[in-house]
């Protein structure tokens, strides 16, 4: 990969037709042993928000060494690149054979679950050729808890509820000789108060269950910043975790796990669009809703902007974009704060593209291809670099 010091050298040297991607390795390097040193447990990387094999590298190299994988494909892949990782099958719902093809060949043990079908699954898929059943299973119970502090809700689609929680446990307990609890609260959850509330309910289904607990897996959910999302120090999070945790009615020796994907790449990669056409307010770039600006189409999240261009002299003004398929849903509202005299021919940089950026690209109407180049300026925003305060006092959650 062709290195460079910041976008606007990318520009000048390249004055590329097609996106690139900027991919940043000190900086998802920083955010890896951010949570490897402050974290108070075990921090497994959800591979769904970037799957890439450089960033899998620069993770394992800095401290990473569990995974979370959701299909037979990430399972595959993550194998390949890190033959000594730890690898966890999250997804509550798979088949048979990523089942069995995870425990036998990728040797994964953990497995996450919601419901009594899905346990059978695990245990019919896991068992040997004699008939035996596994004994080194280590099951997790995915619960359903509320998203009600996240910009992306996780509350719907998986998880069982506080009724059938304790049955579920009950009976997992028989087929695992590790026993976890697991719960998603959303991602990009702007309070570290989604957690405590997750893990009260937590409480109650293991209460109620009366099973021994070996771990506790707070999931995934960590935020990024975001322009008007600027959420609290992640220490914040992490000291409120650690107290609900220890309250809990489980193992004295139980582990405490997440699985943050977002806040661990967010930073790593940004974006080089260039911009095709001018309509007014509406900018016509090179990339877009079925590229690396999905969330920006579809849920309308907000990117920072930066135009490249060093002659562009007027104030800023607001901006919406549409990308370069022929489909009218390939439209990003914004808005984007961008320089009044930008126009056709000019470049733009979009950052905090590193997860759910990259990894939605797609070849829909011919515009997959983006060229990576690293470069080794900072990401357009940090929670890492040691630029950000207390938060305001609205944001500070009481402790309990
Ligand atoms: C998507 C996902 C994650 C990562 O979520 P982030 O919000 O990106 O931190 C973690 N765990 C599970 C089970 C997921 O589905």
């Amino acid at each position: 990969m062709q290195h460079f010091p910041d976008a606007r050298s990318v520009v000048r040297a390249l004055a590329p037709d097609e996106p690139v991607i900027l991919n940043r390795p000190h900086a998802a390097a920083r955010a890896a042993r951010f949570f490897v040193e402050k974290f108070p447990g075990k921090s497994l990387y959800a591979v769904k928000a970037n799957p890439s094999p450089d960033l899998f590298r620069i993770l394992w190299d800095n401290g990473v060494t569990h995974y979370d994988v959701a299909s037979i494909a990430e399972v595959r892949l993550t194998r390949s690149v890190l033959p000594e990782a730890t690898l966890c099958f999250m997804h509550p719902v798979k088949s048979r054979g990523a089942i069995r093809e995870a425990y036998f060949d990728h040797g994964v043990r953990t497995f996450s679950l919601d419901s009594s079908d899905e346990l059978a699954k695990i245990v019919e898929a896991t068992r040997d050729a004699d008939g035996n059943d596994a004994t080194d299973l280590r099951l997790c119970v995915r619960l359903r808890v509320s998203s009600e502090h996240a910009a992306l809700s996780l509350a719907s689609k998986f998880g069982c509820d506080l009724t059938e929680a304790p049955a579920l446990l009950q009976e997992t307990r028989q087929y695992a000789d590790w026993l976890g609890v697991c719960f998603h609260v959303g991602s990009q959850a702007m309070s570290p108060f989604a957690y405590v509330q997750a893990l009260d309910r937590t409480r109650a289904a293991i209460a109620e269950a009366s099973v021994v607990i070996d771990m506790i897996d707070v999931g995934g959910g960590f935020p990024s910043v975001y322009p008007g999302m600027e959420p609290p120090p992640l220490e914040d999070y992490f000291t409120i975790i650690h107290q609900h945790f220890y309250a809990l009615p489980i193992a004295y020796n139980a582990e405490l796990w997440c699985e943050p994907g977002r806040a661990l790449c967010a930073e790593y990669s940004s974006l080089v669009v260039k911009v095709e056409k001018r309509r007014g307010e509406e900018l016509y770039i090179n990339d877009g809703a079925y590229g690396a600006l999905f969330d920006a189409a579809h849920v309308d999240w907000k990117f920072p902007v930066r135009a490249l261009e060093d002659d562009l002299i007027k104030p800023e003004m607001d901006f919406a974009f549409y990308g370069p398929t022929c489909d009218d849903a390939d439209y990003m509202p914004g808005p984007f704060n961008l320089p009044e005299d930008i126009q056709a021919g000019d470049y733009i940089e979009i950052g905090m593209l590193g997860a759910y950026g990259a990894a939605m690209k797609t070849d829909f109407n011919g515009f997959g291809s983006a060229e990576r180049i690293i470069v080794e300026d900072e990401p357009m925003a940090s929670l890492y670099d040691g630029s950000r305060t207390r938060p305001a006092a609205d944001n500070v959650v009481s402790l309990r």
